[in-house]
């Protein structure tokens, strides 16, 4: 039904409805609110603080004085007085209010405090000559903008549901409601617009979160299963083999490893294409496994891809991929942007024609001329670094090929089966054994000289160290140490008699190979560096880990950086530089120094620091969720996760009656991918 529908709703008004996406009266229904205020606490003038937003009942008591300062500026002012002291209501350039106002009246406002000197100032408010409207109660503010203002915003609203909520279906069978207490569809609408109090705001919220987080789970596995059912892939046979491989390298695969090499190895031979997530903190060995699943695919004359986020990891896999494979007549070959047109098309070339069996490489493999004679088996390593497009384009250079994907970032599970919601989940949750804990400190900058001093004694021993900087370019705001600055005044003063190289992401790919390549043939005794060596990078020498400005990092980020370290037989230690005496910083580093549990640290540093700069549901492919908020609702997720695998062994496909709106509000939270849903 169209807005159009709706009491006060015009073609003017509808239009700029539709710039909201809001078309249906529906639709309207679901425009939330952005947040609320409170306007049901009331104050008398003297209490008034600066800056606060308060209701006020008050009276006119003097005439308004008009002053227009500058042409664009005009400012009215009204005295007014309640029964304990006097104030001035302020309006900037709305000047509508002089006559609608008379002396005497009485009047409830709602508005800024702005003590100025003496006067009692409130700026720009709403007011309400009959006591009713918008004052005096919680008042919903929607997210708007196109010249629609809040108040008519607030009026479209109401219409609407005074004369058509009925179009509003429960979902939520009767039972479920009832075990899990939910207030029904309609009384949720009311009161998530128009809360009494906030009580019922939970309540509503509560319920609303509860179906669009159950939607977006049903719609989940929905798709997978679809996914599962139509995707025939290719049939592994079994491989004997892979047990003569393994008995032969130069050491002991840990039970988790095995474990999820089985349930890999278990998928791959059956028919269905294989989805799976491989979830393992920094150090747990993922690579070694996905190079038995590359085994099986080249035993079962199948080639395979690994694609890596960056040059430096591309070619460290290609690199260890090629000695665990040194004694097998298997091809491999590294394709990034840095070689030369030459040797690419001789590898294009041998990759169609088959000659080639693995290749790794950046973002270069996904791209169109990259042809596959037989591919089997697509790798991707560090998942988060790239979006599911990209994870999509990589199956999609061969037929149906089984699909793994690899990532560091430990997220809790709740999450994983949201966020990889078509992925099946194994998780490497055991380190190798005989790797020593890292000992981690945190330093104020004014230790820096022992911190030195420290690195140089690991130096003189053999070892290796990395020194890390948050940004490259010298930002105006703050006071980072650039790479580059940082690396020229360690290398011509404390560490003059040692060997130091830097890298950093502007840096040609050959440059930071040749840097790596040194560093790894331990030429570099020292490499300052940026983030860029946050992902996967191994030199099993480098046991000491330096970070400046730690604080400004995220945890997980700090996690994956210390992550660099520890890697061989050596005691590794990582060193915080922490150069911020906020309370919360401090606690952010105790966070790293006490554990080294990444699933912990991530949970600590999203509720630290929001999810905003970890992961983009949107990156995901996930729909965009209304009012479920996926990290601070996840008690609710948990519960609707249960929810939804009930619902669906009970009714598989969503076929009783009783499930019929709940059907209907999946088909629409993902009316994007509408063909992946499994009724179609
Ligand atoms: P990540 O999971 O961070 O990608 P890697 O796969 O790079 O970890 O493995 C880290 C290091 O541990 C590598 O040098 C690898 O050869 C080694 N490694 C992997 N599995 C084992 C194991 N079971 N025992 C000992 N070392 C192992
Ligand atoms: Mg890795």
């Amino acid at each position: 039904m169209s807005v159009q529908y709706i009491k006060g709703v015009g073609p003017k008004r509808a239009a700029k409805l539709k710039k909201l996406n809001i078309e249906t009266v529906e639709d309207l229904l679901y425009y939330f609110p952005r947040e609320y205020e409170d306007r049901t606490r009331f104050k008398y003038l003297p209490q008034c603080i600066d800056g606060e937003k308060v209701s006020l009942r008050v009276q006119i008591c003097g005439y308004p004085s008009k002053l227009k300062p500058r042409k664009n500026l005009s400012i009215l002012k009204i005295p007014v007085k309640d029964e304990y002291g006097y104030g001035t209501l302020v309006w900037f350039n709305q000047d509508y209010a002089a006559n609608r106002l008379a002396m005497g009246d009485r009047i409830v406002v709602y508005g800024k405090v702005n003590i100025h000197g003496r006067e009692i100032q409130i700026i720009n408010p709403v007011y309400d000559k009959d006591g009713s409207k918008n004052v005096g109660r919680i008042v919903p503010i929607y997210p708007l903008r196109d010249n629609l203002t809040n108040n008519e915003m607030i009026k479209i609203v109401k219409n609407a549901i005074k004369d058509h909520l009925g179009i509003v279906k429960e979902a939520l069978p009767k039972s479920l409601r009832e075990e899990l207490n939910l207030m029904d569809i309609q009384q949720a609408i009311i009161n998530i617009h128009f809360p009494k109090d906030r009580k019922h705001y939970l309540e509503a919220r509560r319920r609303l979160v509860f179906e669009e987080l159950l939607t977006l789970q049903l719609g989940l596995l929905l798709i997978k299963r679809r996914t599962k059912e139509l995707n025939r892939g290719i049939k592994f046979p079994h491989v004997e083999e892979i047990n003569t491989f393994i008995d032969n390298l130069p050491f002991k695969l840990t039970n988790a490893q095995l474990r999820v090499f089985e349930e890999i190895e278990r998928d791959m031979e059956r028919e269905e294409q294989m989805n799976r997530l491989v979830q393992g903190d920094v150090g747990s060995g993922k690579t070694i496994v996905a190079i038995l699943a590359m085994f099986k695919a080249w035993k079962s004359g199948y080639q395979s891809v690994m694609m890596a986020p960056t040059e430096i990891l591309a070619t460290q896999h290609f690199e260890s991929i090629s000695k665990f494979f040194s004694g097998y007549e298997i091809r491999c070959e590294l394709l990034v942007g840095s070689l030369s047109n030459k040797k690419k098309d001789e590898i294009l070339k041998d990759l169609k024609d088959g000659k080639i069996d693995i290749l790794v490489g950046t973002h270069a493999v996904i791209q169109d001329k990259v042809e596959f004679y037989k591919l089997g088996l697509a790798i991707t390593d560090e998942q988060h670094r790239f979006g599911v497009k990209q994870r999509a384009l990589l199956s999609q250079k061969g037929e149906s090929p089984d699909v793994l994907v690899m990532t560091a970032t430990p997220i809790p599970r709740t999450l994983a089966l949201i966020l990889y919601g078509d992925l099946d989940i194994s998780i490497i949750d055991e380190l190798p054994p005989g790797r020593k804990e890292i000992e981690t400190y945190v330093v104020g900058p004014r230790l820096i000289g022992r911190v030195h001093n420290f690195v140089k004694k690991q130096l003189l021993q053999g070892r290796q160290a990395y020194i890390v900087c948050p940004l490259i370019e010298e930002s105006d705001v703050l006071d980072v140490k650039s790479a580059e600055e940082l690396y020229r005044s360690l290398k011509d003063d404390v560490y003059r008699d040692f060997n130091i190289g830097l890298l950093h992401g502007k840096m040609k790919p050959s440059e930071k190979e040749y840097i790596m390549e040194r560093f790894n043939n331990k030429e570099l005794d020292i490499l300052v560096s940026t983030t860029v060596i946050e992902v996967g990078v191994n030199v099993p020498n480098a046991n000491v880990m330096v970070i400046h400005n730690a604080e400004r990092f995220g945890l997980a980020q700090l996690h994956q950086l210390r992550g660099r370290v520890g890697r061989g037989k050596y005691q590794s230690y990582c060193i915080l530089i922490n150069e911020s005496n906020s309370k919360i910083s401090r606690e952010r580093m105790r966070i790293l120094q006490k554990s080294t549990d990444g699933f912990l640290i991530s949970e600590k540093d999203l509720e630290l620091r929001g999810p905003g700069e970890f992961f983009g549901t949107r990156q995901h492919g996930l729909p965009d969720l209304k009012i479920a908020n996926l990290f601070t609702d996840m008690d609710i997720l948990r519960l609707a996760q249960k929810k939804a695998r009930e619902i669906l062994e009970e009714d598989h496909l969503l076929v009783d009656d009783k499930h019929l709106f709940l059907r209907q509000n999946i088909i629409r939270l993902f009316k994007d991918r509408i063909n992946d849903l499994i009724f179609n």
